[in-house]
């Protein structure tokens, strides 16, 4: 029997965010494979026999590596039906879903890619922060903070600094470095920016500050967290819709 493998994001953080076609796909799956950043509740929607294989990677650290895991695939598709294998966020923002995708496809392995909503997007909503805003900012990027390797990621950092608001994944401990690069390419060391840890959770926590504090390590923040910089960040005064409900459990 060949199975299919199923290429599935399952979103930022909290389990609702998860797409229609993900959810049944997970009571559905044999056997999922699933990255570090997958919350708990999520994984619990399987079925009791599904057999569940944790892939993910500790901080640049591989725990497993891809190989690996492309021949894991390329096993379980042989035993089960529904291979599932689930990444935070969407599969194809820095998910690695593409190398994964060109593996089956050189393998001639049944595959389809279930899109999920980006945690680069989400997060910054459910802190109050629209990525874009008429008036404001007309356009965004999203960016890796971690090259390869770990090494820093080779950015045309003029380019980039034309950009309206900038997104930065994985950036937390290249912050500095991140900041101090877009205020030599131009960017207003006042500028607004927020680093948001742990996006879309009961624990998600907010730190907002200024470009030019960041460059000169004045902000603490741990990992996972989107950094955000530009002007939107302004509008979370106004738009704070889910940290004001956090603050309301947590009284
Ligand atoms: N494919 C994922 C991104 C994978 S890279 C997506 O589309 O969301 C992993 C990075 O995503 C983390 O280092 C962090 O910068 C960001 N990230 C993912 N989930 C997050 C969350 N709940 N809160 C804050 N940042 C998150």
């Amino acid at each position: 029997m060949n199975g299919k493998v199923y290429i599935v994001g399952a979103g930022p953080g909290d389990p609702d965010l998860l797409t229609v076609k993900a959810y049944k796909l997970i009571q559905k799956a044999d056997v999922i494979l699933y990255d570090r950043l997958i919350n708990p509740e999520i994984l619990l929607m399987a079925k009791p026999e599904c057999e569940l294989v944790y892939v993910g990677k500790e901080d640049g650290k591989h725990i497993m590596e891809q190989d690996k895991i492309n021949f894991l695939l390329q096993d379980f598709v042989k035993k089960y039906k529904i291979v599932l294998r689930l990444k935070g966020g969407d599969p194809f923002v820095f998910g690695r879903g593409g190398e994964e995708a060109l593996f089956l496809e050189e393998q001639g392995i049944e595959y389809e890619v279930v899109p999920g909503i980006t945690s680069a997007i989400a997060v910054p909503a459910y802190a109050g922060v629209p990525v874009t805003h008429r008036g404001i900012s007309s356009s965004f990027a999203v960016v890796t903070g971690h090259g390869h390797k770990g090494k820093f990621p080779d950015i045309n950092w003029k380019s980039l600094a034309g950009i309206g608001t900038l997104i930065f994944l994985m950036g937390v401990s290249n912050r500095e470095k991140i900041a101090q690069n877009l205020i030599e390419a131009g960017r207003n060391p006042d500028e607004p920016v927020i680093f948001i840890e742990k996006g879309t959770t009961k624990e998600q926590k907010s730190i907002e500050s200024t470009l030019k504090e960041v460059a000169e390590g004045k902000v603490t923040v741990y990992p996972p967290a989107i950094f955000l910089i530009g002007d939107v960040v302004s509008l979370r005064k106004k738009i704070h819709w889910f940290e004001n409900q956090l603050e309301e459990i947590r009284l």
